[in-house]
């Protein structure tokens, strides 16, 4: 039994002065300043954790490891994470929101061109962000194929992971991605992988506001998951009842009554 891993997902990161993609209390919760992900990269880094990108996690190297993934590709995934990786010596892995590149506070193709060249992995959030269980089998095509495609044209290289925008995902979109040629499917399901782990059904744990370092490190080892999973059961279960779009609105309104 090889080392079990947690996968790390973030998204946009916050910098004194500069909006947000999104405003939204849904959105926001899963935002990071700057500082907190620096401190969070410091910690990691100064005490004996690696930080891999999707591709080196899934070969499973013994010792302390975490993957490191970013969803939507912002354009702070470039200007802001990427010099906090580096400055540690981390990959990551970026899955880019193929319909997002070049709008305003995304990443342009020439930015995700230069996300490449700094040898980190890029990865496929789908073309427009819609959930996948919710589409025909000619729009999981558009979404997972065609999205790859599009991103891997414009960097020139093959694109190897995907990651499902909230989290969502059907037998049939996971079928579509392999078929589309993928390695791997991540989720948002709250548990860590190993090599027991179906590389089409990863664990991934967000990262969210307020997350203060020891909650941090009980991510990083995997203490706190079996918490995050009962939670997840349950919102899982509210979502079956009300549907997506019922289910979004729902959840907006409690964010924003707290
Ligand atoms: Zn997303």
């Amino acid at each position: 039994m090889g080392a079990s891993i947690t996968f790390l997902m973030y998204h946009e990161l916050e910098l004194p002065g500069r909006p947000l993609v999104q405003s939204d209390a849904g959105y926001v919760r899963y935002i990071l300043s700057l500082e907190s992900f620096k401190s969070q990269i410091r910690w990691l880094q100064q005490n004996g954790w690696r930080g891999l990108s999707v591709g080196e996690a899934l070969r499973y190297p013994e010792g302390k490891s975490v993957a490191i993934t970013f969803d939507d590709g912002c354009e702070t995934d470039l200007i802001v994470a990427a010099p906090v990786l580096k400055e540690n010596g981390f990959n990551a892995t970026f899955y880019v929101t193929a319909g997002f590149i070049g709008k305003a506070g995304y990443l342009s193709s020439a930015q995700l061109r230069e996300l490449r060249a700094l040898d980190f992995e890029i990865g496929c959030h789908s073309m427009t962000h819609a959930y996948l269980d919710d589409l025909s089998p000619a729009d999981l095509r558009r979404e997972i194929s065609d999205a790859g495609k599009n991103i891997a044209g414009m960097i020139g290289h093959g694109v190897e992971h995907f990651s499902c925008p909230g989290g969502r995902y059907s037998a049939t979109a996971i079928e579509v991605a392999k078929a589309s040629g993928y390695q791997s499917l991540a989720t948002s399901r709250a548990r860590a992988n190993s090599t027991a782990t179906n590389p089409f059904l990863l664990g991934r744990v967000a990262v969210l506001r307020g997350t203060e370092n020891a909650g941090f490190e009980r991510i990083c080892s995997g203490e706190a998951l079996a918490k995050m999973r009962w939670m997840e059961s349950a919102r899982g279960a509210a979502r079956k009842l009300l549907g997506n779009a019922l289910y979004d609105r729902v959840r907006g309104q409690i964010l924003r009554e707290r």
